[in-house]
């Protein structure tokens, strides 16, 4: 028999406002505990929440890119449990009335497009944190994060498999940080994962019982938790048994997941419209000015990327994951860099550098006009392809332009055919045999030769004018 799986996400991206959901207190990570907390977000009675414009515009926003409807009438509801790390003992949330609905996301699935339908997303505050360490007789909360603004994006179970499921939330990553709403960050918990995973016989239509797999918390682990969960399932099944419908937890370090709680029902939570928030009708004309606002989105950027400039699907795909990525990709075209050389460097000996230094590209050493300025030289025949890379180099670690690291180093290439002719005579002159060898047929000498030559011009020969040289010495 066999199984096909089903998974449905909710994820949780903390939006990148700088002030909390419900009141003005700071959302920055990492500050000395309940220091950015007030009355609101400590829930004191006989306080009252006031809506944060820009959260609200973040979560339609992402609605748009998502292709969601924005709902004309969206209201708060409160969402009741207890936990210390939620002092109001309810979360403010949105249930029956999310600010969007029905939209979708794109993924590539073995070369197709495929389309993941978003159910919905909501806003909500984020709870507080209980913090266990110390002697182990008590633990703390810290309610910084009370009220960080969150929004849900709820999947339909349209997922497949665990690779759709990742390939799913590194596109989701992609547009939020493309948006500016949140900064896409797993290991900081700004992107959280719960996921929804059911299997069934393959080829019949109604969906298995599901589990929910909660803390799932960076990216290499979405894969993992999901691939360890379809074949947790299938074993059950295959033993005869029954998947139960229940909350699982995620163990990184054991690799497994393990049973935490029956799953609780939305009637558990008592949900009720939250009487404290007005309800919210967003006005088209700022709807349309949002919509406006959105910037071009990957999947659009990466089809242009292909067609403007003629770049494989790969490059376009790798050169448009973040944004300033395509941005200083695309200046150096402007500033006179042709299109594939440029995402070839980019792609190599750049992310290479970068890298190896765990620096990002809002933080390149290297301006777009060096590459390009580079690439001049090259085409020029100023300097070969193999001394640019010293060239590159230089530059990354400098800040020089390549006109004056080329000058300075004197690496500029030599194409004068005397100086050429010599050094070609002697290499032959100094391998006889590997010089008759050539000339029985082992074509593939040509490149001990060329190797040769170059060593002893320190690689600054026209590569051109030696093979060329070469090959008439030698014939
Ligand atoms: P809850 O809020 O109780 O977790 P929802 O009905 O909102 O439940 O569904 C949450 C997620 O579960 C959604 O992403 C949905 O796509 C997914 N889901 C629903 N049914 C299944 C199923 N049988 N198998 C896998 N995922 C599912
Ligand atoms: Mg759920
Ligand atoms: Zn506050």
């Amino acid at each position: 028999m066999t199984y096909e799986s089903v998974i449905g996400l909710e994820v949780h991206a903390q939006m990148s406002t700088d002030t909390k959901i419900f009141c003005g207190c700071s959302t920055k990570f990492g500050a000395e505990p309940n220091s950015q907390t007030c009355e609101i977000c400590i829930g004191m009675p006989g306080v009252l929440p006031v809506l944060n414009r820009k959260a609200l515009e973040f979560a339609i926003r992402t609605g748009l890119a998502m292709h969601c409807s924005i709902s004309p009438y969206s209201r708060f509801a409160r969402k009741n449990y207890f936990y210390p790390d939620l002092p109001k003992g309810y979360q403010i949330s949105q249930f029956e009335h999310p600010i969007c609905e029905g939209g979708f996301v794109e993924i590539m699935v073995e070369g197709e497009t495929k389309r993941i339908g978003i159910t919905r997303i909501h806003m909500e505050e984020d709870a507080g944190k209980n913090i266990h360490e110390g002697n182990g007789s008590y633990s703390f909360v810290d309610l910084n994060r009370a009220g960080v603004p969150l929004m849900e994006i709820v999947s339909e179970p349209d997922i497949r498999s665990a690779k759709e499921a990742s390939e799913y939330m590194k596109k989701l990553r992609t547009i939020l940080r493309y948006l500016g709403v949140c900064d896409g960050n797993m290991e900081q918990g700004s992107l959280r994962c719960d996921a929804n995973i059911s299997i069934r016989p393959a080829g019949q239509k109604e969906y298995g019982t599901r589990a929910e797999v909660k803390n799932i918390n960076s990216f290499r682990f979405v894969e993992k938790a999901l691939e360890y969960e379809i074949k947790r399932q299938i074993r059950v099944v295959e033993e005869g048994g029954k998947v139960i419908q229940e909350t699982r937890l995620w163990d990184s370090a054991k690799g497994i997941t393990e049973s935490m709680r029956s799953k609780e029902e939305a009637h558990d939570y008592r949900y009720f419209p939250e009487p404290d928030l007005v309800p919210i009708a967003a006005e088209q004309r700022w709807i349309d000015e949002i919509r406006a606002s959105l910037p071009e989105l990957p999947d659009v950027k990466r089809e242009r990327f292909m067609s403007e400039y003629g770049l494989p699907e790969y490059d376009a795909d790798l050169l448009t994951t973040e944004k300033p990525v395509a941005e200083w990709f695309e200046e150096s075209i402007k500033a006179g860099g042709q299109p594939k050389a440029v995402a070839n460097w980019m792609m190599g000996d750049l992310m290479r550098l970068l890298n190896e230094e765990n620096r990002e590209f809002t933080d390149c050493p290297l301006k777009p006009f060096h590459l390009a300025d580079m690439l001049k030289l090259i085409d020029e025949g100023t300097i070969s392809g193999k001394i640019a890379k010293t060239v590159f180099e230089e530059m990354y670690r400098t800040g020089k332009n390549a006109e004056d690291i080329v000058r300075d180093k004197g690496l500029v290439q030599i194409s004068d055919e005397s100086a050429i002719e010599k050094i070609v005579d002697e290499a032959i002159a100094k391998h006889q045999k590997e010089a008759e060898r050539f000339r029985a047929g082992e074509e593939k000498l040509i490149g001990f030769f060329v190797g040769q030559a170059m060593k002893a011009m320190k690689g600054k020969a026209n590569p051109q004018v030696l093979n060329e040289l070469l090959r008439k010495k030698l014939s």
